[in-house]
């Protein structure tokens, strides 16, 4: 078997246990003859998964029946619009928190809807830290606070999740989601497209406390599809789901339960970070790192070389040992390491290993 250590932003690398799994009910899944991919939402195996589903979720999270998750399609871009549409209402300012490329389409959508407040941007310097506390000023009739939790991007994270008193906080948690524990109950809305460290593309994960849900006005002109409420109610089974991605996002679940949980992958993930940055730090220059050491994000490691040249010859080479997926986002060039939950060490050492013997052939 020729699997390369993936390093891609998302879609991105996934449990080989899990996808053995998969591949292994693939045919005859649950005793039904079919296949995931051809039995009805509306049947008792999708019902056990959908609800196994929601409740690992919340688990994980340490949340009770006070939240609902939702699994929703349209991915994290969509949620960007039904944040406002839904929770945006007439006096009310909708206030974000700019880190990154993400947190700008967040802003963009909310300004079509309605009144909007930058509480604070670390735009200046190209996105390279996370703002402190004294730095972000709310507005007045706050609707929600929105942040977003690690930036794909540019390579950061914050390391301790605010909380803003009575404000509502809403996080886009699409990176980071299930690598560390935090105290979920601060915040009143978290989403995910799952495609980075929660399972395939297809699938979005909501997870929000009902209050605020129930809160929503349910007769705005607010299309059907478009409002929590919908599929709140419905327990994401309005319409049909992405049900192979929320399957799949299962058993990613049941894998993390079963390797420890947040406290485990916490542990994990640090380890794989500290590998490379570890690197970083020792290469003199040679490597540089995009973001500011107080920063720095343990899902995507963002840096720079010498040269673009060195860093095309280090895309390929890296390639051709079997390290895949390094290049990084054009707004930031240079590499990116994306070291989801689901990049075992060995990749993590694998990639610091490469690191240095690259750097001892051209630094
Ligand atoms: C990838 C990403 C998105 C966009 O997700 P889609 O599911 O493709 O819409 C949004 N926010 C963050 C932080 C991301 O990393």
């Amino acid at each position: 078997m020729n699997r390369i250590y993936n390093f891609n932003a998302g879609p991105a690398t996934l449990p080989l246990e899990v996808l053995k799994q998969a591949q292994d009910e693939f045919l005859n899944f649950d005793n039904t003859g079919m296949s995931i991919l051809e039995i009805s939402h509306r049947s008792p195996s999708y019902d056990e998964v959908n609800n196994q589903a929601e409740a690992t979720m919340k688990e994980l999270l340490g949340l009770g029946d006070d939240y609902q998750v939702l699994f929703l399609q349209g991915g994290a871009s969509t949620q960007f619009a039904m944040m406002p549409l839904n929770f945006l209402g007439e006096g009310k300012v909708a206030n974000y928190i700019l880190t990154g490329a993400w947190s700008e389409k967040a802003l963009k959508e909310a300004k079509m809807i309605g009144q909007t407040h930058v509480a604070a941007t670390t735009e200046d310097g190209n996105y390279v830290r996370i703002p402190s506390m004294d730095e972000i000023k709310l507005s007045d009739n706050a609707a929600y606070v929105h942040i977003t939790s690690n930036n794909t991007i540019f390579g950061t994270q914050w390391q301790e999740l605010p909380s803003f008193g009575d404000v509502p906080l809403f996080a886009d948690m699409s990176s980071d989601m299930l690598s560390r524990p935090f105290d979920a109950s601060k915040f009143s809305l978290i989403y995910a497209g799952a495609q980075k460290n929660l399972g395939p593309s297809g699938v979005t994960v909501v997870v929000a406390r009902r209050e605020l849900l129930e809160a929503a006005p349910a007769n705005a002109n607010i299309p059907t599809m478009l409002r929590y409420q919908t599929h709140a109610k419905k327990n994401s089974l309005y319409n049909t789901p992405p049900s192979f991605s929320v399957y799949i996002v299962n058993l990613v679940l049941q894998w993390l339960k079963a390797n420890g949980g947040l406290e485990g992958a916490q542990k994990r993930n640090e380890q794989k970070a500290k590998l490379i940055y570890d690197v970083i730090d020792a290469s003199n220059g040679f490597f540089r790192g995009h973001a500011q050491a107080d920063s720095r994000s343990r899902m995507n490691v963002t840096f720079r070389l010498p040269s673009e040249e060195l860093e095309k010859q280090f895309v390929a080479e890296s390639k051709a040992a079997g390290l895949g997926g390094l290049k990084g986002h054009r707004s930031v060039g240079g590499l990116r390491a994306s070291i989801y939950n689901a990049m075992p060490l060995e990749g993590a050492q694998a990639l610091a290993d490469f690191m240095e013997s690259f750097m001892k052939k051209n630094g």
